[in-house]
């Protein structure tokens, strides 16, 4: 697909929006008042994510950060610590939100470039009992882990992690906004990722093309209680049916086809890979991501390139100084990605 607009925006899959079925599905949906428990269509996508991921039960929440940060006051209370990466979304991109609203304090270890968290930082971060210390409660991982490549953290990874955490008696949570482009990727079903962890948070409003929200799921003990937080930070909603008749859509139709924006990443990735001056960096495209080095010798620095880019209808994001990501989606074509090759290539 592409916009009508003609813009092609490889800012993020953020930028997506909701496809015709969607809209469709919007505005037939059934509704109730979702605060008292009545609304059929947000009862029908919450079983539906739970389900996919293997727990049972789910809560249908506005934002990935307001997902994460739920998830981390329902397993945490002040002034407990919750460990995870430095390159960790929640650390970076989360206005602070489990300190500022849950007293809850970051404890940092390195993400390794396979975005993995290394079994022995995660051991050695923990800390017994001490009159000094503050309770290790938490283990937060990311999947995909979008910083260091949008990466896929397997299945046997994921089970150390979980052996490890539960060993110390502390939960796993899972912030898997894309964890569904991890399990296209790794050719597993989600469930299989999500096994060991004790909670998982996963986007509906990003390769998955709905407008709002996201899923927060576990076991149904954890869910009341997440369901109480999210009553709490002003997140219960009423006829949000609306909203979820297109996030049903997104789990039963746009799910298989994230392997075509993974095949459209690669060949993005081909094709920057052969211009002089670029390097892709962070292991290339490994799901719905690459990342772009722009060199000395590319001549031109990243506002230049970027600047170029926005003049010819390409919307781009940046990393770093000299870095470029570029997000591949629903709303992405062939002809786009050739366009976005092109328009580089001829301009560095
Ligand atoms: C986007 C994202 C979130 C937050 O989702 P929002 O809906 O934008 O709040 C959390 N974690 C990761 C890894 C993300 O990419």
């Amino acid at each position: 697909m592409a916009f009508e607009n003609g813009i092609i925006d490889l800012r993020s899959d953020t930028v997506t929006q909701p496809t015709a079925e969607m809209r469709a599905a919007m505005a037939a949906a059934p509704v109730g008042d979702d605060v008292y428990g009545e609304d059929p269509t947000v009862i029908a996508l919450e079983q539906r994510a739970a389900e996919m991921v293997g727990k049972e039960a789910a809560l249908f929440v506005a934002s990935g950060t307001m997902g994460n940060l739920i998830a981390v006051l329902t397993h945490c209370g002040r002034g407990d610590e919750a460990v995870m990466g430095t390159y960790g979304h929640t650390f970076l991109h989360e206005v602070g939100g489990i300190s500022a609203l849950g007293g809850v304090f970051p404890h940092l270890i390195p993400n390794q470039a396979d975005g993995t968290l290394s079994i022995e930082d995660i051991q050695a971060a923990f800390r017994e009992e001490d009159i000094h210390h503050p309770p290790s409660r938490l283990l937060i991982l990311e999947n995909t882990q979008n910083q260091c490549g949008g990466i896929p953290l397997p299945v046997d990874y994921m089970k150390s992690a979980g052996t490890i955490a539960h060993s110390l008696h502390m939960d796993l949570h899972l912030d898997g906004a894309r964890v569904f482009n991890a399990a296209k990727a790794l050719n597993v079903a989600a469930r299989d990722i999500c096994e060991p962890v004790d909670s998982v948070m996963f986007c509906l409003s990003k390769g998955l093309c709905a407008p709002v929200g996201s899923m927060l799921c576990g076991s149904r003990d954890f869910i009341a209680r997440a369901r109480k937080i999210r009553k709490q930070l002003g997140g219960g909603m009423r006829q949000a049916g609306v909203i979820a008749a297109a996030g049903i859509v997104a789990l039963e139709k746009m799910v298989d086809r994230l392997t075509e924006d993974h095949r459209r990443a690669k060949k993005l990735e081909e094709g920057l890979a052969g211009i002089k001056g670029l390097e892709v960096v962070k292991g290339g495209a490994q799901t719905n991501m690459v990342f772009l080095r722009v060199k000395p010798e590319a001549g031109k620095d990243c506002a230049a390139i970027k600047d170029h880019l926005r003049q010819s209808g390409i919307l781009v994001g940046m990393s770093g100084v000299d870095e470029f990501r570029f997000v591949t989606h629903y709303w992405i074509n062939d002809a786009d990605v050739e366009k976005t090759v092109e328009t580089i290539a001829a301009f560095v």
